[in-house]
């Protein structure tokens, strides 16, 4: 039986992924979309929230949310509460607070719930993540380096408080990191560069360790003109391990492989939601989103020139 679905937010991410992943996908059936501004989608109408969504489409049994993650909290919580079976877009929410909450809701109305992290369904994670299972990892360094204005155009939310400035894809990095390391890794010291008239970081960099004392090294930018680079080095008594594209390139033990399916990263997301809503199951990993806040919590603040669009 489909997935009569409804999406929450008809922003940029919703109509680069998810709208053509969810049409691709005889599991879901798109039934409605929410947006305050009343942003058109084609075939399926659009109402101002959820809760006209569940008066003139009470068929709706699941929801996308892809709104910012600041009032994610409140808008998550109300479909929870109608008995919604809940797909998150990353982050889970703007802080570890909040995010703790949902888990257990979603437990006591016996729905699945989904924090999704994109990065972690790209074709190579996995494999990097068995390369380095059996070996002994003695350095890692990630470098995250993107446009704001090519990736976000004009979207100021990501620069208020709870946007998360350049954790917003930092939060990609982390949950590729943690995906693919043997041990969990934590933060021990943060430098955070504040434009002088934005509320989040545009630049940061993280000395990271992990229980083995592996020295992590952590660069992101979003001031990234030119190539675009989302890597992750891992130095090894194999050889080095380099995952690239976001995920979608691994160099290691002397082979290359690369795979570039522009919407693979987002029909494994669906395809994952599609299995944990029969089994109302939850898949609710917090480790991204709590590097991120002990960024914040550790991070020696710099501010540095104003941004602008
Ligand atoms: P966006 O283009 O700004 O779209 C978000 C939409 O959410 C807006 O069009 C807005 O539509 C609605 N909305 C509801 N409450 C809002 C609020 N309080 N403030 C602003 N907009 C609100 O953002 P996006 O790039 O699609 O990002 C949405 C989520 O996807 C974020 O969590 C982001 O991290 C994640 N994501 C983005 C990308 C990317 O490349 N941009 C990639 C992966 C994941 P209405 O005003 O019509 O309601």
């Amino acid at each position: 039986m489909t997935i009569k679905l409804g999406i929450v937010g008809v922003g940029k991410i919703a109509r680069d992924q998810h709208l053509p992943v969810i049409a691709a996908n005889p599991a879901f059936d798109l039934v409605a979309a929410a947006s305050r501004s009343g942003q058109p989608v084609d075939g399926v109408p659009t109402v101002p929230d959820i809760d006209t969504m569940m008066t003139d489409h009470p068929e709706v049994v699941a929801v996308t949310i892809c709104t910012p993650p600041q009032d994610r909290h409140v808008i998550v919580r109300d479909a929870l509460n109608r008995g919604l079976h809940v797909m998150l877009e990353k982050p889970p929410g703007s802080s570890l607070s909040e995010v703790a909450d949902l888990p257990g809701l979603a437990a006591a109305k016996n729905v699945a719930l989904f924090a999704t992290y994109h990065s972690r369904f790209a074709p190579a994670v996995a494999p990097a993540k068995a390369w380095l299972a059996d070996r002994k990892i003695t350095a890692v360094r990630v470098r995250w380096l993107e446009n704001v204005r090519q990736w976000h155009p004009g979207q100021d939310w990501v620069f208020q408080p709870g946007g998360l400035g350049v954790f917003d894809p930092g939060i990609n990095a982390m949950s590729s990191l943690t995906e693919i390391l043997p041990h969990p890794p934590f933060i021990t010291s943060a430098e955070l560069s504040f434009p002088a008239n934005r509320d989040a970081p545009i630049a940061a960099t993280l000395a990271m360790t992990d229980i083995a004392g592996t020295p992590i090294a952590v660069t992101l930018d979003w001031r990234q003109t030119g190539e675009q680079i989302w890597e992750i080095a891992v130095d090894t008594d194999a050889g080095p391990l380099v995952l690239s594209g976001g995920g979608t390139t691994l160099e290691a033990g002397g082979a290359k492989t690369e795979a570039h399916d522009p919407h693979g990263e987002y029909a494994g997301l669906y395809r994952r939601f599609a299995e944990l809503v029969p089994a109302r199951r939850i898949d609710f990993d917090t480790a991204p989103i709590t590097l991120l806040a002990d960024a914040f919590m550790l991070g020696k603040r710099t501010t540095i020139d104003a941004f602008d669009w």
